[in-house]
């Protein structure tokens, strides 16, 4: 039954199975069930028209339309509705497919509208809302919570609007009967975890008579789908633990030693040792390591790197660290090289820009294990590089580095290298237990002593000669001050229009003797690193760049960061550059610029930076604001396969369905137990219909 195609389901028939499959990719009565709501709507509750804000979410109104006209010319082109119920008028907008709506209106007719308001010209209106006939009979037969389906133009045309898909939903629900769906979960867990059957579950999602049922539906099927993700991993995991050799380093050295007892400029946090510690033991395991340490910035991750790589050394192999810019990979290196300045330890730096002479030297040195520690960015992943004998490979800002990178550094040993992963990018609990599954996690929570908060300030652009005269009084204290402009690959060319003016302006601003450094992606790495080197000797007072800074770039003396058009950043980016300054003794401060008018989303990322420093917080409120979909990583992870589970909303479930799985995992590592067949079989049946799972771990 559930395997029908879908033109064979009832009420569908050829031409609209086409819309189906092109547009929403439902292939069969099963695809068609699991195209879940996205909201319900209580149908017995309707707002008056004068009530109506912007600001108010979806409404439901009841009344006739009034007049109906197309205008504008061209591609302006556009139906205006007047809609009307007794307490006021409010105009319903179509842009697309207006002809059609303007044929299905009827006037003086009572119509149920749904939509999310809009103010445009200091007025009200509903664009694109769904619009049905009203009909006091079939809102006494429906149960308070009506199901609302994801539509659009093509399938509203073939019928198929919400309404439309809600019929032929339930259609099909009817005739399904509990031995047509098959439970997918054991009699055990639906006991243990409360939860209903796969069949009350699949009726209650669409057609739920109460909150209850609604609930107990979609706590079922979003458990569901978390708990074989989970087994998923969990057993890649295992199979990696398992099947992966690791390099033994059992030796605590001469190297880390001498640095830890005599070198090191300041005391680790505790932190730092605790994720160190970590690492050892990864280390020191037989099995090959792949650890992410997630930090926040400057929470001295780099630290961690460096004695961990000296851990390599005394066990006799090499390390390398692979950095996402070159700006970066050069600061990493001058840090090491000042680090290692008083011991034996040969370090080199691999980048793009390395001449070839000094490249073919560099590659047989490291060929012949003369090379201790490589420092470089993606050019050392390319084939030539070759080790004598690579044992830990860290990378730095992963988000930065695809799989299929990591898969290469893999291969550069005859046995894995040990990989340390680090990234200053955040993510919440609940999505790196999925998202990095196959990674194990440390955390550095804590940032090193001394540091004072960094203040954030909202200001809008009325207001930029105070952001001027603040610029200057900090410069007067000796300060240096970053100005950032966003640069959105789409409008590349107006955003440097953008940089640019933006320049002009700061030079008009501030003429010399203040002198201004400027940094952008079109500049050539020499170029870029002069400027760099500039602002960092403190020879220009102010750094005018786009996001290139954005990642790990160090100057202490920098105290002010000036983020301009800051409503076109994302909040993981404003956080990144935030942690720009903050790094010395004094007082930093970020200054978000933004247009007086935004959106209310842009409104709560520029409240979140203002309110928090914390990097876990602000990806919180990221996950909610975007959905796990935008943030790097998601791609392979199998969390875009989730149709009702919502990473930001069902975090309690995420731990729970990993429990579960974790728990059947220990006692029946293989799945062989004949109550586990269940999850094997269905294991193996969505592996068969989604080819795509693999990854590396
Ligand atoms: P991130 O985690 O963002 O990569 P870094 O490793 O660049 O941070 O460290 C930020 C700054 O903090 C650096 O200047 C580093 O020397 C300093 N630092 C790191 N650990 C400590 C510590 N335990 N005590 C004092 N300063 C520290
Ligand atoms: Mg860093």
């Amino acid at each position: 039954m559930l395997d029908t195609p879908i033109e064979y389901v009832k009420g569908i028939g050829p031409v609209r199975a086409e819309v189906l499959k092109s547009e929403l990719g439902i292939y069969s009565a099963s695809d068609l069930l699991t195209y879940y709501p996205f909201r319900y709507v209580d149908r017995t509750k309707f707002h008056f028209i004068k009530e109506i804000t912007e600001d108010l979410p979806f409404v439901q109104l009841r009344g006739v339309i009034v007049s109906l006209e197309i205008v504008g010319v061209k591609n302006k082109k556009r139906l205006v509705v007047a809609f009307k119920d007794n307490t006021g008028i409010i105009e319903l907008v179509w842009f697309k497919g207006y002809n059609y709506m303007a044929q299905k209106f009827k006037l003086e007719t009572e119509y149920v509208v749904f939509g999310k308001p809009n103010a445009f010209g200091g007025r009200l209106n509903i664009p694109h809302p769904d619009v049905e006939l009203y009909d006091p009979q079939n809102v006494l037969q429906l149960s308070s919570l009506q199901a609302v389906y994801n539509s659009g133009e093509k399938l509203k045309f073939k019928g198929l609007d919400s309404e439309g898909i809600r019929r032929t939903i339930k259609n099909c629900i009817e005739q399904l009967k509990e031995m047509h769906v098959p439970e997918t979960l054991s009699t055990e867990l639906l006991h243990d975890y409360k939860l209903v059957g796969a069949f009350t579950a699949l009726k209650n999602i669409h057609t739920p008579s109460n909150n209850e049922q609604l609930q107990e539906a979609s706590k079922r099927i979003k458990f569901e789908e978390l708990f074989y993700i989970q087994l998923k991993l969990l057993r890649l995991n295992k199979n990696r633990n398992g099947n992966s050799i690791g390099f033994i380093f059992n030796r605590v050295g001469n190297y880390f030693n001498e640095f830890y007892f005599k070198h090191l400029p300041f005391q680790l946090t505790n932190a730092q040792k605790k994720v160190l510690k970590e690492i050892k033991q990864d280390m020191s395991a037989g099995k090959q390591m792949n650890r992410l340490v997630q930090g926040d910035v400057g929470s001295g991750k780099t630290m961690v790197a460096l004695m961990s790589m000296l851990l390599a050394l005394d066990n006799n192999f090499q390390t390398c660290l692979m950095a996402p810019t070159e700006i970066l990979a050069q600061q990493h290196f001058e840090t090491f090289t000042n680090a290692f300045s008083k011991l034996d330890i040969n370090c080199a730096l691999l980048t793009g820009s390395t001449r070839t002479k000094q490249r073919r030297e560099l590659l047989e040195k490291l060929a012949n294990g003369e090379i201790h520690i490589l420092i470089g960015t993606h050019a050392l992943i390319e084939d030539p590089v070759v080790f004598k004998n690579l044992g830990l490979v860290v990378i730095d800002e992963q988000h930065r580095f695809g799989v299929a990178q990591r898969a290469k550094l893999h291969k550069k040993n005859t046995q894995p290298p040990h990989m340390l992963i680090m990234t200053a990018t955040p993510i919440p609990r609940t999505l790196a237990m999925t998202l990095y599954g196959d990674l194990d996690v440390s955390v550095i929570d804590e940032l090193p002593p001394g540091r004072k908060p960094i203040k954030t300030l909202h200001f809008t652009e009325s207001q930029r000669l105070r952001v001027f005269g603040f610029m200057k009084e900090q410069i007067e204290l000796g300060r240096q001050v970053y100005v950032v402009f966003p640069l959105i690959q789409e409008s590349e060319k107006m955003d440097y229009q953008n940089l640019q003016q933006g320049y002009d302006n700061m030079v008009l601003e501030f003429p010399p003797p203040y002198q201004i450094s400027i940094v952008h992606g079109k500049l050539s790495n020499q170029e870029k690193e002069k400027e760099m080197q500039r602002f960092i000797g403190g020879q220009t007072q102010i750094m005018v760049a786009t996001t290139v800074i954005e990642v790990g770039v160090n100057v202490p003396n920098a105290s002010v960061m000036v983020i301009e058009s800051a409503e076109r950043f994302g909040l993981s980016q404003l956080h990144q550059l935030r942690g720009r300054v903050g790094r010395g003794a004094e007082q930093s401060f970020c200054i978000l610029l933004t247009s007086s008018k935004i959106g209310a989303d842009s409104r709560l990322r520029m409240k979140t930076m203002v309110d928090t420093n914390d990097g876990f917080e602000i990806s919180e409120v990221d996950l909610q604001l975007r959905g796990p979909g935008d943030i790097e990583g998601t791609q392979q992870s199998g969390v875009l396969d989730l149709k009702l589970a919502n990473l930001a909303k069902d975090g309690v479930l995420v731990q729970l369905a990993r429990e579960a799985a974790q728990t059947i995992l220990n006692e029946d590592e293989n799945l062989e137990l004949d109550k586990n067949k269940i999850y094997l079989d269905t294991l193996n049946l969505r592996n068969k219909n989604k080819p795509n799972w693999s990854r590396i771990g």
